[in-house]
């Protein structure tokens, strides 16, 4: 029986260990397939607090790792397949390692990354198409390369593909950008990037060795153009993993968690939420490192309240 499992290891999940562990709670952190999360698939992090000259991504998240891991956080990898939250102490059934139980639950299991949908997508995915240019752009070397998307990360994937590719083509949806200012002034001064906004993707087509590039529409004319790239980079945002909660615990319409504003808590006492996977609306590293420490602190009341309550049960058995 373990006090407090938490799930995910991004930001949320890392610094609710470091907070949980430090108050000699014991935790146990269960990693997913990618241990780290979103921040392992990014290169430098300017904006995390501490860092003057910035801190490459999966570096700043092995550090929270061992922080958390000198304060004794147990780490185990798994797949969480399903939860039991209809009573307490709640049950987890994790590939690899059978069903553990817990008296609580912290969810910091990020988000995923969206892909399209579009024909020849999926079945290029590993093969030209990517969601990740940390990981994939070193491939395109000397190549023409798409990314698709408005937002931040399409732009920050735009500029980092510009060091290995000839070009750059951000495809976009919409004639206006979602990114933030600073992005897209950066964005417009690198003399690799091609814009063609205004361009809804169609299909991504193959070649005769490997991809020819990406079919668009072009809004304005109506008429299909072909985008010539070796490879297609989609960054059009993410989803929230919540599919193992099977509905137990009160999401939004997107599938992000609700919580109680102000507080990491959710529907069920006990089960508290972090990180991405509660957060339309920032979505940064240090936000989810900030509500990982709001949600230790609230299950560590939450612990502390049942051992009170414990305790107050024996007494007065005791005294009867
Ligand atoms: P986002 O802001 O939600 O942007 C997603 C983009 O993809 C939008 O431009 C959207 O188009 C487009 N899109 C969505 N679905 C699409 C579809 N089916 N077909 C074509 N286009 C589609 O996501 P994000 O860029 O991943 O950023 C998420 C958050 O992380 C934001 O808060 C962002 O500021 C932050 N972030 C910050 C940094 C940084 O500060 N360094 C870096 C990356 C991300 P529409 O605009 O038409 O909806």
């Amino acid at each position: 029986m373990y006090k407090s499992i938490i799930i995910g290891t991004g930001p949320a999940g890392l610094t609710a260990a470091i907070y949980l562990a430090r108050a000699n709670m014991s935790p146990l952190v269960i990693e997913g397939p990618q241990p780290g999360g979103q921040l392992t698939t990014t290169t430098e992090v300017e904006n995390f607090p501490g860092f003057p000259d910035g801190i490459m991504g999966p570096e700043l998240m092995d550090n929270m790792r061992k922080q958390a891991e000198r304060f004794g956080a147990e780490f185990r990898t798994g797949w969480v397949e399903n939860v039991d939250l209809s009573e307490r102490p709640f049950k987890l059934t994790v590939d690899g390692m059978g069903q553990l139980v817990t008296e609580t639950l912290i969810l910091s299991t990020g988000a995923s990354a969206k892909y399209l949908g579009i024909p020849g997508e999926e079945e290029n995915v590993g093969m030209g198409v990517s969601t990740c240019a940390t990981c994939d752009g070193f491939f395109f070397r000397g190549k023409e390369i798409v990314v698709v998307g408005g937002g931040d990360s399409a732009l920050e994937e735009a500029n980092f593909l510009s060091r290995f590719g000839t070009k750059v083509t951000l495809v976009h949806r919409r004639s206006e950008l979602r990114a933030s200012k600073i992005m897209q002034e950066r964005t417009r001064q690198n003399p690799k990037v091609e814009w063609a906004l205004d361009r809804t993707p169609l299909e991504v087509v193959k070649g005769v060795n490997g991809l020819q590039g990406l079919k668009v529409r072009n809004n304005a004319t109506g008429e299909t153009e072909m985008i010539e790239a070796s490879g297609v980079f989609v960054a059009i945002g993410h989803h929230p993993n919540t599919g193992f909660l099977n509905g137990q615990v009160t999401t939004d319409e997107n599938g992000y968690i609700v919580v109680t504003p102000g507080t990491s808590e959710t529907n069920i006492p006990g089960v508290f939420a972090c990180g991405d996977v509660q957060d339309t609306r920032y979505r940064q590293a240090i936000t989810a490192a900030g509500s990982g420490c709001a949600a230790a602190m609230d299950c560590e009341r939450f612990i502390e309240s049942l051992e009170f309550a414990e305790a107050a049960a024996e007494k007065a058995e005791a005294v009867l």
